[in-house]
């Protein structure tokens, strides 16, 4: 069984910047990443708002500039799934894949997955109209006609992102008010391809083999209609990847995981950072800092309880 001081799980910007201040700190860590690294960086398209680049930088851009900064380390780093986790004092084990390994600090990063609608035919037209990544799917849907699903910043950017490459935009909230920032609802409401359907619920995707529309209910009128649409994307929110999580560990209300300022968790050694916390906001800057200040309270712990 491999042994290491620090296990960071996932591969986002939290568990980037973990990684590189516990590595930079000479702590022999192992970063635990199911797929590529990157996490919802790479679902978005321009990050306008990441402090150093006035003129904004692509998500996967900044995800390969943090990942050539690690390679820079000596970091161990595993392409696999944790599927378990058993506390005990002093060290913690993790089953990623089919192997156990230990580590004396864990910090959890993994992030966040698509909230789905749960509404007929989602799941069954997902790929064949049903999105959840503009990225991703936009170009399937040049000069076509396509529903954005949300009123978060989410929906709105990803709105204006594919207003560029599709015909029209039904953009579908469920209440009269965008959640989303003042300055994308702006940009919304001034586009012409894009119209709004608000106080209206998605109740059912229409289509057999592909999508052909969506049926919605006016939630003041009650009223149900369908709009014959080509493609559905769904923006309404995250939730946490938990899947693993031991059975100890502290969450709030929707299955994220509670910390203090110093992203210390109610069990000992066990940090956590980014969007999986249980906080408001969720930036790729506030990410960065959380990994940062979860490493230095990990290296701490560490120093505090060697040996
Ligand atoms: P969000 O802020 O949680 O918004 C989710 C939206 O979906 C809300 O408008 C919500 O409606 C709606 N919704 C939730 N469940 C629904 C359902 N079952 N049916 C219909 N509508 C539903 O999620 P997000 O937009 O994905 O953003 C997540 C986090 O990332 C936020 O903290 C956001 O600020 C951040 N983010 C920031 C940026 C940026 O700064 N550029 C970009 C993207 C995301 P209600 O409003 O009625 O609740």
């Amino acid at each position: 069984m491999k042994s290491y001081d620090a296990i960071v799980i996932g591969g986002g910007p939290a568990g980037m910047a973990a990684a590189l201040y516990l590595v930079r700190s000479g702590v022999k860590t192992v970063l635990v990443e199911k797929l590529s690294p990157g996490g919802q960086m790479l679902m978005t398209e321009e990050l306008e708002n990441y402090p150093g680049f006035p003129r904004g930088i692509k998500g996967y851009e900044l995800c390969d500039r943090m990942d050539e900064h690690l390679r820079e380390y000596d970091l161990d780093r595993i392409l696999d799934e944790v599927k378990e986790i058993k506390v005990e004092e002093g060290k913690h084990s993790l089953l990623v894949g089919d192997e156990w390994i230990t580590g004396r600090a864990v910090i959890f990063a993994s992030g966040v997955t698509f909230r789905k609608l749960h509404v007929h035919n989602e799941d069954k037209l997902l790929g064949r109209g049903v999105s959840y990544c503009a990225i991703c799917d936009g170009n399937f849907f040049r000069d076509k006609v396509i529903a954005v699903v949300g009123g978060g910043n989410s929906a709105l950017e990803e709105a204006l992102y594919l207003s560029r490459l599709v015909k029209k935009i039904y953009l579908i909230h469920r209440r009269e008010e965008f959640r989303g920032l003042k300055c994308y609802q702006d940009k919304c409401y001034k586009d012409p391809k894009i119209e709004m359907v608000l106080n209206s619920v998605v109740t059912r995707v229409l289509g057999d083999d592909d999508v052909s529309g969506v049926e919605v209910q006016n939630v003041k009128t009650e009223e149900y209609s369908e709009i014959d649409l080509d493609g559905v994307f769904i923006f309404v929110g995250f939730d946490p990847v938990n899947n693993f999580f031991p059975p100890e560990l502290e969450l709030d209300e929707w299955g994220f995981i509670k910390t203090d300022q110093e992203m210390a968790t109610n069990i000992p050694g066990i940090y956590a950072a980014g969007d999986i916390r249980s906080k408001k906001c969720r930036q790729v800057v506030t990410a960065v800092g959380d990994g940062a200040t979860a490493a230095t309270a990990a290296f701490a712990y560490l120093e505090h309880n060697n040996g």
